[in-house]
């Protein structure tokens, strides 16, 4: 039987971030911070310190005084450093884990690079200018909550991309955060009689009590074509059937429900 208390991926990258913040030779604020990408590499690692070729012994420290004589012209954060030191050059769809909060210049760096998700554990300068600026680009997610007949749901929207134009709708889930209690979908410009079909309730049917989890690992929904459950009575393979002759708006249902419903992942397990 294996180990049952193991770390979760969150938990080992926070510790990685953690770790790393005990290299940086700042008497005030150690922070460290852990690029993760899709299948859960470590792709990139850093702490706050200055610059290479720039001494620790030499350069100042200190918080308080004439600009140049504190450590804020000299300083690289961890955010930063874990970019710059990252092994891959491409970090789409990466996270990112960090002790504290990124600041403004730590997160246009993180939006540029790529990275879509930031995980942090305190965010103790939350009323300060910067961090609300950052506040202000950084994507806001929105969530519908919902109650009928006694029973909560959540209502998520999407957004993607068919065969001819762009595709969105929304997904309730239950209560559970891990069953979908109903879609919607809607569309520009897929082939009528086609990919046009996943604005209709046949479509829709298949999606009700689907899990989006497998075990722990999460999946989203797929539309699966060569389906082995074409009658979708089997609610725990992540699968609904494929319309006839619309394969291509059909992963992008599948993508934009893994995407934008993996963007509510950190809140909804908050809930949990
Ligand atoms: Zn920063």
């Amino acid at each position: 039987m294996k180990r049952t208390d193991y770390l979760s991926w969150d938990e080992y990258f926070m510790a990685v971030a953690l770790l790393a913040a005990h290299r940086s030779k700042d008497p005030s604020t150690q922070v460290g911070a852990c690029v993760a990408n899709e299948q859960n590499k470590i792709v990139g690692v850093g702490y706050n310190g200055f610059p290479w070729g720039c001494s620790d012994d030499e350069l100042p420290w200190a918080r308080q005084g004439k600009f140049l004589e504190t450590k804020y012209p000299y300083v690289c954060h961890a955010e930063l450093n874990a970019v710059l030191n990252s092994i891959s050059r491409d970090l789409r769809r990466c996270r990112i884990y960090v002790g504290l909060f990124p600041c403004n210049e730590c997160t246009k760096v993180i939006l540029q690079a790529g990275i879509e998700e930031i995980i942090y554990l305190s965010d103790k300068y939350r009323e300060s200018d910067q961090v609300k600026a950052n506040a202000s680009y950084t994507r806001k997610l929105p969530l519908f909550i919902g109650e009928k007949d006694g029973e909560k749901f959540y209502i998520v929207p999407m957004r993607g991309v068919g065969l001819w134009d762009a595709i969105w709708g929304f997904v309730a889930l239950k209560d559970d955060l891990k069953t979908v209690k109903g879609v919607f979908f809607d569309h520009k410009g897929e082939t009528p009689g086609l990919g046009a079909n996943i604005k209709e309730p046949f479509f829709y049917q298949d999606f009700a009590d689907e899990q989006i989890y497998n075990g722990d690992q999460f999946k989203g929904i797929v539309v699966a074509k060569g389906n082995a459950d074409p009658k979708n009575e089997d609610k725990n393979d992540n699968e609904v059937d494929a319309i006839a002759g619309a394969t291509i708006t059909g992963d992008g249902v599948t993508v934009m429900f893994k995407k934008d419903l993996a963007m509510y992942l950190p809140y909804f397990n908050t809930l949990k």
